[in-house]
């Protein structure tokens, strides 16, 4: 029994992976959202015994057709229209088969995945308006992209150093500052890398869902005040609540008079600075310490890819190299390894070098424009039916609204837009989640999709209408 296989043998099983891809690529355009797995499925694939014995390519290959490939997240379908989750270009999915035969680690070395990942990186930076020579990394997606930009921040930010001291040796509490629309991933990172997260200040946000800088400067005087140490506000370029972006270059001007880190999450919504309708709303974006964004969202690579930039090369260098400084040989090209956490690297840069390359910038311009005039065509049809009302039309592509029929009262909208949503997912015609936004329970609507058309967006009022209508049905 071997894991090798003849040239022959894996073209054979390669063209048929490749065919069973192109049929669900064929399917896409008018097929559901997703498709329930049955309660007997899901115990199957949990509970598979151990396989003691082989088992042929041929029939593995035959079960991810009909136990797997059907039941997707949903997100390669034009009707997909939850958290921020993209199709994958097909291009890119082909690019992860062949990262996955070329199976190098990008630890680092001199060898061609090495160079294509800092040729990426370049572009990435380019795109948000970064020097050539800030640091950057990919990484898994825009919560280790926060985390390690956080990192580098802990590392500049401590009086004494991190490294040998951990949190010891400072003189009061850092404080880290969000808006009450900041992601979990800004949380989750503050936790562990041991700031507490009672010391992660959310601030309140203005009628936009923006951090409100006036409220910023006086949490920060405060906190001062109260024996603190402010040192890094973590601000959003595009929340995933609403789209928001907070006011960057008013924070930036903020920080840079109080010494302290300006992080921007951009993991959404970064490069929205592409498109005509809000580029200009980036504005102080490339005065950022450190920005995270998630290729694998609206740059529309197959999952995972994120990234981390910061401004200071030497800053990423010196939070994750075990290189000492004097050994460090500045002829060579530094390993990944030193900038970052991980060690062993997929080579998640072929996916982004192929598919930025296929469609250009240009492209992306268009592509990402073009999302965010659909959310404003979704947004117009809201405002034009009596069964919906519009609660929040953020500048990028996620519009929060609610199934409310006149006759409906207000004090029933929270249950009956969660029980037709329940409805909704559980046929899986269009897929879509909620949130909660000033204590209401909304439906959200986020299109990142080159697939998405209109009248996807008038199925998926049409679909959510019908189903309040059944639910209220039962109701009555
Ligand atoms: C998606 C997202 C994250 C988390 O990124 P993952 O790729 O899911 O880890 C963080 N912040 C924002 C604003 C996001 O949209």
């Amino acid at each position: 029994m071997t894991l090798d296989m003849s040239p022959e043998e894996f073209r054979q099983l390669g063209y048929r992976a490749v065919d069973l891809l192109a049929e669900q690529l064929a399917s896409v355009p008018n097929g559901p959202a997703r498709r329930m797995l049955t309660e007997e499925q899901r115990q199957a694939l949990m509970y598979q015994p151990l396989p003691e014995q082989a088992h042929s390519p041929e029939a593995l290959i035959e079960r991810c057709a009909s136990d797997i490939l059907p039941y997707p997240m949903g997100n390669n379908s034009p009707r997909f229209f939850a958290w921020v989750n993209s199709p994958a270009a097909p291009l890119g999915i082909l690019a992860e088969m062949l990262a996955a035969g070329f199976n190098a680690s990008l630890a680092g070395g001199d060898h061609a995945g090495t160079y294509v990942e800092h040729g990426v990186l370049n572009w990435l930076k380019e795109i948000v308006g970064f020097p050539t020579d800030a640091g950057g990394i990919l990484v898994s997606g825009g919560s280790m992209a926060n985390l390690t930009g956080l990192a580098v921040m802990r590392h500049v930010q401590t009086e004494g150093n991190a490294r040998t001291d951990g949190l010891t040796n400072e003189s009061a509490p850092m404080v880290v500052y969000t808006s009450d629309q900041g992601h979990s991933s800004i949380q989750k990172a503050i936790e562990l890398l041991g700031f507490g997260n009672k010391h992660l200040h959310r601030v309140p946000v203005d009628d936009q869902f923006r951090m409100d800088v006036s409220a910023l400067r006086a949490a920060i005087t405060a906190d001062q005040a109260a024996g603190l140490r402010p040192v890094c506000v973590a601000a959003s370029a595009g929340t995933v609540n609403t789209g928001a972006i907070d006011p960057l270059d008013e924070i930036a001007d903020v920080c840079a008079e109080a010494g302290l880190w300006l992080h921007v999450d951009g993991a959404y919504g970064a490069v929205g600075i592409l498109a005509e309708q809000t580029a200009g709303l980036y504005r102080g974006i490339e005065r950022a310490d450190s920005i995270s964004l998630d290729p694998h969202k609206w740059l529309y690579v197959p999952i995972e890819c994120g990234c981390t930039l910061v401004r200071k090369a030497q800053a990423l260098r010196d939070t994750f190299s075990l290189v000492p400084s004097y050994l460090r040989d500045d002829r060579a090209l530094p390993w990944f390894a030193e900038f970052g956490f991980q060690q062993t690297r997929g080579f998640r840069a072929l996916k982004l070098w192929m598919t930025i390359q296929q469609i250009g910038i240009q492209g992306y311009r268009e592509s990402i424009s073009r999302d965010i005039s659909l959310a404003r065509y979704l947004q117009e049809r809201i405002r034009q039916r009596d069964d919906f009302e519009l609660c929040a039309a953020g500048p990028l592509s996620i519009t929060c609204f609610r199934y409310h029929p006149p006759q409906a009262s207000a004090s029933s909208l929270d249950d009956l837009n969660r029980r037709l949503l329940e409805v909704v997912q559980q046929e899986g015609q269009v897929f879509l989640t909620s949130t909660t936004l000033r204590d209401e329970v909304v439906l959200r609507a986020c299109i990142v999709n080159f697939r998405t058309m209109e009248a996807d967006l008038d199925f998926l009022l049409d679909t959510l209408a019908d189903a309040g209508r059944r639910v209220q049905g039962d109701q009555s």
